[in-house]
């Protein structure tokens, strides 16, 4: 067996678990198993990973920074022309990565302040112009359950304005919302704090939907209170 059929089958296998515990948390819930998304979050990971997964039929990735992401996207393009991925930015962003940025990302989960909604407004209407992609850019708004200035999201209090301001913009499109569970919370305090803030997103913006929430170590929990979109890295790749 070739280093590549390896990984193919260890990620085949990570795969069909990640994919169980999402099930049996949906079931446990009462909730439609095909209702919950998989983001795979390939941050510190190769593209020929990336493009193994593509080949076990995941379409959506997620990374942390915006030049390793800008890399790995021009990468998997090579190594998978015919693959159509959807990337996500799941990482604190600088302002003046917003340009770049909108050449590749399709969805930003972790837009936190109205400083950086411009940045992204104004960015994703030159690469519209452009012609360097075709679509207005997904936004989440991420929500700090702890208003920890440290780990990125915006304070709960900021969240339903901050939404408001992306649904406004012409080259934006308003997904839904985004959290990480802080640590010092439990972890169903939280989500269920986020679950809320979503229902009233969703109220005053009808197609926000998205609520991204779980990873490896929470995902169970996060499904119990309604994420569309676990986000999962070690479960599927393995250690950092
Ligand atoms: C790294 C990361 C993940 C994935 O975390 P794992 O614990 O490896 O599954 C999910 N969301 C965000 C925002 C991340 O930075």
């Amino acid at each position: 067996m070739t280093d590549q059929e390896e990984r193919r089958g260890e990620l085949a296998d990570a795969l069909a678990a990640v994919r169980g515990r999402v099930a049996d948390a949906a079931r446990a819930a009462d909730r439609d198993p095909g209702e919950v998304g998989l983001l795979a979050v390939t941050k510190t990971w190769p593209a020929s990973d990336v493009a193994l997964l593509t080949d076990l039929g995941l379409a959506a990735f997620g990374e942390n920074k915006e030049q390793e992401g800008a890399v790995k996207a021009a990468e998997l393009a090579d190594l998978r022309p015919d693959a159509a991925p959807r990337w996500h930015v799941v990482g604190r962003l600088q302002r003046n990565k917003a340009r770049s940025l909108v050449r590749w990302a399709h969805v930003v989960e972790s837009v936190d302040s109205p400083r950086l909604v411009d940045a992204l407004e104004s960015a994703a209407g030159k690469a519209l112009d452009a012609g360097e992609r075709v679509e207005p850019l997904e936004v989440l708004v991420q929500i700090s359950v702890d208003a920890d200035p440290g780990r990125g999201g915006a304070p709960v209090d900021d969240v339903e304005e901050l939404a408001d301001r992306v649904a406004a913009c012409e080259h934006l499109h308003l997904g839904g919302v985004m959290a990480v569970a802080p640590q010092d919370v439990a972890p169903e305090e939280a989500f269920a704090t986020v679950w809320e803030l979503a229902q009233r997103v969703r109220a005053a913006h009808p197609r926000a939907v998205t609520l991204s929430a779980g990873m490896s170590g929470d995902l169970e929990t996060a499904v119990a209170y309604g994420s569309t979109c676990v986000r999962v890295g070690t479960a599927l790749l393995g250690r950092r």
